[in-house]
């Protein structure tokens, strides 16, 4: 049983600088690295490396960025078949500089990810057919997730939706959703409530069957059922937490294929986001079946 992912990607270009630039101010900074991105190829990568066979639905540009991101991606395993190379869209990049105390500001453009329509979705119908989960984020249109929504409702796949970034969305949009994912932010802009406890009762009349909240440092929530289970976040030392998140779903929807139920996927990627916020970078953190095995195992 295969994953969908239909989603973003993005090449981060990162400049580190003593300091932020004010408007109109040139600096020069000094260290300059591109690293592959977009929280769908994460999540993708993310699934691949944990063993799961994954098909990714995209558009990239026809430029270096996006040759280099579907070669990152092949490597990794996962299926790049039907990610378009856009002909005139550039590929989506992000602009990011951080500062010595590690603060940083980002510039996204989205370029050819902005461009993905439902007949790029329809197109790849054929991959929806042995798929056991879709995996969707908000980097991409929304009418795009809405025909992705539709082809597993019509082959059996389950559908999961990470909302990042946070927006919100219309009450028939998430009734197609079985397992939503936010984060904390995420989740009160969506339910436009602070307290997590009215936003899980609150997603629950919408009709959500499966809500789980990640809380970075404080782990993640399963609501399902009526019943409410709170998971502590495993120690580790955290150094950077960029794609805990992307982590965290990826694994999430491996332990779904393998036939695992909701609070078991929820363990598995509560160990799979603790690993990677040991590791700095996105793509580099997320581990790999062996690592995360023999992580579990320590835990026991
Ligand atoms: P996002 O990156 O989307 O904001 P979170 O920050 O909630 O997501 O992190 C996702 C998951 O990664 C958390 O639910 C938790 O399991 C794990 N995680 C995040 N930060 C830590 C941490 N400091 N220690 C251990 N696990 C963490």
């Amino acid at each position: 049983m295969t994953i969908v992912v239909v989603g973003s990607l993005n090449m981060d270009l990162v400049v580190r600088t003593p300091r932020h630039p004010e408007i109109g101010e040139t600096i020069i900074g000094t260290e300059f690295q591109t690293f592959p991105g977009g929280k769908g190829a994460n999540q993708a990568v993310a699934a691949a490396r944990l063993g799961g066979a994954v098909r990714m639905v995209g558009r990239v540009g026809s430029d270096s960025f996006g040759e280099s991101l579907l070669s990152t991606l092949v490597a990794d395993g996962v299926d790049t078949r039907f990610i378009r190379r856009d002909p005139e869209a550039s590929t989506g990049v992000a602009l990011i500089t951080v500062d010595e105390a590690g603060r940083n500001t980002i510039v996204v453009a989205s370029g050819a990810n902005a461009q993905l329509t439902p007949k790029d979705v329809s197109d790849a119908e054929e991959l929806f057919r042995d798929a056991a989960v879709l995996v969707l984020q908000l980097e991409s249109p929304i009418p795009a997730i809405t025909q992705a929504i539709e082809l597993a409702r019509k082959y059996g796949a389950r559908v999961i939706l990470n909302p990042a970034p946070a927006r919100k969305l219309e009450y028939n949009f998430l009734r197609g959703v079985d397992y939503l994912i936010p984060n904390q932010t995420e989740l009160s802009l969506l339910t436009g409530l602070d307290s997590i406890q009215e936003s899980i009762a609150y997603l629950h009349n919408v009709g959500i069957a499966h809500l789980i909240v990640t809380l970075g440092e404080d782990g993640s929530i399963v609501a399902e059922n009526g019943q409410v289970i709170q998971l502590k976040a495993l120690p580790v030392k955290a150094i950077d937490t960029t794609a805990a998140g992307d982590a965290f779903v990826g694994a999430f929807a491996v332990a779904l294929t393998e036939g695992l139920d909701t609070l078991s996927a929820a363990k598995w990627g509560n160990a799979a986001g603790a690993i990677a916020v040991t590791r700095p970078g996105a793509q580099p953190s997320l581990p790999n079946r062996k690592e995360f095995d023999e992580f579990l195992l320590r835990l026991k």
